[in-house]
């Protein structure tokens, strides 16, 4: 499929239009685009990125932005709505992460997303702590990139610890070892986006409290769904507050806390880490300036939506809804062991990821995509991943799932001497993509964005 199909379709702005076009025109268009795009993922063949898939849920949250979609949250005194929303946003994590459980003062900042939330925890980290030398953080090697752009944007070292090739779990000694007088804080995941595995938060929690550095769990994608995982039943090791000598999670209301794109928690054992990373410029000639994060203005419609999504749901729709995921992830799985060819990577949860020994793993995903399922691809091994979402709990995806996994593989099996159509890139940019060159990943990037260079006809 071309990456830019409405080029002959709908007029291309160069230039904005000298005169108007009606309100109906521009929604019809829209909700024509809308559409379409959703057969991607309605069907329930789409790996993670729509995490309720539920249009009425999806109608209610935007009524609740509507009502605040044009608010700036930094002006408080115009808006106590925003102040009580994010304060329960942020009281409603903090017990949900059993911060209750700690003795001492927990708090949160609500940022625009997951690599936001990861962004401040570093930010925190380096400001909290003041090292001999340049502040290290050691992240295991399967945690997400968001830990080397805030490295990068922030000038902090991310250590990159390997992980057991077998349990995909990061490995404990190296942790230890590469621990330094520079070192403010640990990483482990829970789980990681690659696997779906979760790391040793007890053990990495113990190694953090005796050195006195900090611990960042990245629970972005599992932070909404895990707690109520364990609630049910689920074998989940402990990784939240509990859990001795973490003092920050991650935790995305935009993945499974079934919000609307643009939010996420950044849950604080105590609230000085967080405090320490505020920024204000008391003496400018504009007024004395204070933002909590690295966001200026911000709606007040996602703080609204955000939290009528956890109100509205309440436990017991994160239970109910926690119980389908997990279940169908287990049935899922259960049609990768059917094939000997095909191993799952380390101990899954609502995540599973798979290789095989046999073959190129991505011919599986050749053969997949023409049955319209969107996986995500993997590298060092070559594996694929499914992030069971609520759209797989929907009746028949299972049996779709064990069918055409089967077909997949008799696929992969025939012709294991070809060169696999599909790779590995995160978020399904360039399908078929092999050259790392920087250039072409910059010219990627840059059509993204650039419409003239997006329309191939200029
Ligand atoms: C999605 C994700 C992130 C980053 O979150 P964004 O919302 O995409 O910025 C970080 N960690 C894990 C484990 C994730 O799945």
């Amino acid at each position: 499929m071309s990456r830019f199909p409405y080029s002959d379709e709908y007029e291309v702005h160069r230039t904005m239009p000298a005169a108007g076009t009606p309100k109906e025109d521009i929604l019809a268009m829209m909700s024509e685009m809308a559409s379409r795009e959703n057969v991607a993922w309605e069907g329930g063949h789409c790996s993670g990125t729509m995490y309720c898939g539920d249009h009425d849920h999806y109608d209610f949250l935007n009524q609740a932005f509507a009502n605040f979609s044009y608010v700036n949250t930094l002006q408080r005194d115009m808006c106590p709505s925003a102040t009580k929303f994010e304060a329960e946003i942020i009281a409603m994590t903090l017990d949900m992460l059993n911060a209750g459980a700690l003795n001492a003062n927990p708090g949160g900042l609500v940022t625009s997303g997951g690599s936001g939330s990861i962004a401040h925890a570093v930010l925190a980290y380096r400001e909290a702590t003041t090292p001999p030398g340049r502040p290290n953080m050691i992240k295991p090697e399967t945690a997400h990139p968001a830990f080397s752009k805030a490295g990068h944007l922030f000038g902090v070292e991310m250590k990159s610890a390997p992980v057991d090739p077998v349990t995909t779990q990061v490995d404990l000694d190296w942790v230890r070892k590469n621990i330094d007088g520079n070192t403010v804080a640990l990483i482990g995941s829970a789980p990681n986006y690659g696997y779906g595995t979760i790391d040793q938060i007890p053990e990495l929690g113990a190694m953090a409290l005796e050195h006195h550095v900090g611990l960042h769990v990245d629970g972005c994608l599992g932070g909404f769904l895990l707690p109520f995982g364990r609630q049910l039943g689920v074998d989940i090791a402990p990784f939240d507050f509990s859990v001795p000598g973490v003092t920050t999670i991650s935790a995305d209301t935009h993945k499974y806390g079934y919000a609307l794109k643009g939010a996420s928690v950044l849950a604080f054992a105590d609230q000085s880490l967080r405090n320490s990373q505020y920024f204000y410029l008391t003496d400018w000639s504009g007024g004395k300036y204070c933002s909590p994060g690295m966001d200026g203005s911000r709606s007040g419609g996602l703080l609204a939506a955000t939290w009528a999504a956890m109100v509205h749901l309440g436990q017991e729709g994160y239970l109910r809804y926690a119980k389908a995921i997990f279940e169908t992830s287990v049935a899922m799985q259960r049609g990768v062991r059917g094939h000997p060819s095909l191993r799952i990577m380390g101990k899954p949860s609502f995540l599973f990821s798979f290789t095989s020994d046999e073959f190129d793993v991505y011919l599986v995903n050749d053969f997949l995509r023409t049955k319209g399922w969107r996986l995500n691809g993997q590298q060092y091994p070559n594996a694929l991943h499914m992030a069971v979402t609520r759209p797989q709990t929907q009746p028949g995806v299972v049996e779709r799932w064990t069918a055409d996994l089967a077909d997949a593989v008799a696929y992969a099996q025939a012709h294991r001497d070809e060169t696999a159509k599909s790779g590995a890139i995160y978020g399904g940019v360039a399908g078929g993509m092999s050259a790392e060159a920087d250039e072409f990943i910059r010219a990627v990037m840059a059509n993204m964005m650039d419409q003239q260079a997006s329309i191939p006809s200029l």
